[in-house]
């Protein structure tokens, strides 16, 4: 599946190019299609799954298609032709930004944000200027309507991003009041985690003989990806354990993740001392450098490539076997995107995580998120001399439990082992 198959504009396509997408993910090949054809959908999938996309392409060829039209005159050509809710400020703004990222080759593309916390000054400029795509959060974009600053009758689209999220911040009334304001024949895109109780009945409110698009659920989407957890005692055995992994056989790539940019350049040099085939890939690095290693990568001629989270969103090579995590990520999320790189295509794939006790709290936090323990291996030879650190609050279940659940009470408190343990003194070559 490609993204020209979407039959989306060659302008979008373009944009997508940029972002270095090379493939729809799941939920945006099952939702852009009938989005596209104009109908409602309920969609559910997990985060980091491309719901933005998902939403916003089709979002973007309303827009297209208004450009081809006569101009209106009259008091009917304001307003934006797409809103999208969300819960908070900072989801508004990451969402305006896809629009800028998507759309950047939609001639003359106007988007704004109307979100709490900051002066209405710009808002209101931004208002009553020509608008194609508008980006709120529900109470300040009642404040507008309320002073009929925001004209919501040119809609052609709503799309409630996280709705789940905003009803539980008690946005129903203000979503309620929005949509009135819209015209009945709108398009509506409902995005949730879930559809029961009252957020499904705000969809029967919201939306016309929906579609629903499930795509697999957090803890169900990498069926096809084995995880281990290494602890190492100390910097040196988590280069050991690497080193280790990497001459195993079944290696076919390897994407190896660090921390940060100089940690990536520093262990490509060490790699490459090794004999590995091996290149580093960072956001200080030129795009046309960075292609290049994507190229490589691509024609096998780099068995593995070491880099940092920013620099792998867009990486698709179905031949990555493995993935290695040498530094954990700074959210838990990118974890998710971490995996993700390996097991596609029908493949199976390998994800080995490389931990030292400073980094239980992430370990933690990432068993949270994911619902899911990542099972603990060792290398014979290589075991761990010190025990490993407790990878979940006490209270929790002890082995393969779901729930991670409030603690009872009087439990003692998880502390993570990453603020009482420094991180072992390991002179790195200066660069
Ligand atoms: P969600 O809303 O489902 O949590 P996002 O829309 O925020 O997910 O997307 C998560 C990340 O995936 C973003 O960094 C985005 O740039 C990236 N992304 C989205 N679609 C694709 C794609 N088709 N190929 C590669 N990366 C993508
Ligand atoms: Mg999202």
């Amino acid at each position: 599946m490609t993204f020209e198959a979407l039959n989306l504009h060659e302008a979008l396509v373009r944009a997508l190019q940029a972002a270095g997408y090379t493939e729809p993910t799941g939920v945006q090949a099952e939702a852009i299609p009938p989005a596209l054809a104009g109908k409602d959908l309920m969609v559910s999938s997990r985060t980091g799954s491309g719901k933005t996309a998902s939403f916003m392409l089709p979002a973007l060829t309303k827009v297209l298609a208004s450009r081809s039209l006569p101009a209106t005159p009259g008091s009917k050509a304001r307003g934006p032709r797409v809103l999208v809710l969300t819960p908070t400020r900072e989801l508004a703004m990451q969402v305006a930004k896809a629009a800028s990222d998507y759309g950047r080759f939609v001639p003359g593309l106007r988007v704004a944000t109307v979100v709490g916390g900051v002066p209405y000054g710009a808002q209101l400029a931004a208002l009553r200027g020509p608008l194609d795509i508008l980006i709120a959060t529900p109470g300040r974009l009642i404040d507008h309507l309320g002073s009929g600053k925001a004209m919501l009758g040119n809609l052609d689209m709503l799309v409630l991003d996280e709705a789940d999220r905003m009803l539980d911040m008690g946005f129903i009334d203000d979503i309620r009041l929005i949509t009135e304001a819209t015209p009945a024949a709108r398009q509506t895109m409902m995005y949730s985690a879930t559809f029961a109780g009252h957020v499904g009945r705000l969809a029967q409110e919201l939306l016309r003989d929906p579609q629903r698009i499930e795509v697999s659920s957090q803890t169900e989407a990498h069926g096809d990806i084995e995880q281990r957890l290494h602890w190492a005692d100390d910097f040196e055995h988590k280069n050991a354990l690497l080193d280790h992994i990497l001459t195993e056989k079944n290696v076919d790539q390897a994407l190896v993740f660090t921390s940060t940019q100089r940690d990536a350049d520093w262990l490509a040099d060490r790699l490459h001392e090794m004999g590995h085939s091996v290149a580093s890939l960072h956001g200080g690095m030129p795009q046309g450098r960075r292609n290049r290693v994507l190229q490589g990568l691509r024609s096998k001629q780099l068995r593995v490539l070491v880099a940092t989270d920013v620099a792998a969103r867009g990486i698709d090579v179905p031949t990555i076997s493995h993935v290695i995590n040498f530094g954990l990520p700074m959210k838990e999320e990118d974890y998710v995107h971490r995996i993700g790189r390996t097991g596609r295509a029908g493949r199976t794939g390998l994800a080995v995580t490389l931990a030292e006790r400073r980094d239980s709290g992430m370990i933690h936090r990432i068993q949270r998120y994911t619902t899911q323990r990542i099972p603990l291996a060792t290398i014979e030879g290589l075991e761990p001399k010190r025990s490993a650190p407790l990878p979940m609050p006490a209270g929790a279940p002890p082995r393969g439990g779901k729930s991670f659940g409030p603690r009872p009470a009087g439990g003692k408190p998880f502390k993570p082992a990453g603020k009482t343990f420094a991180k072992p003194g390991f002179p790195r070559p200066a660069r």
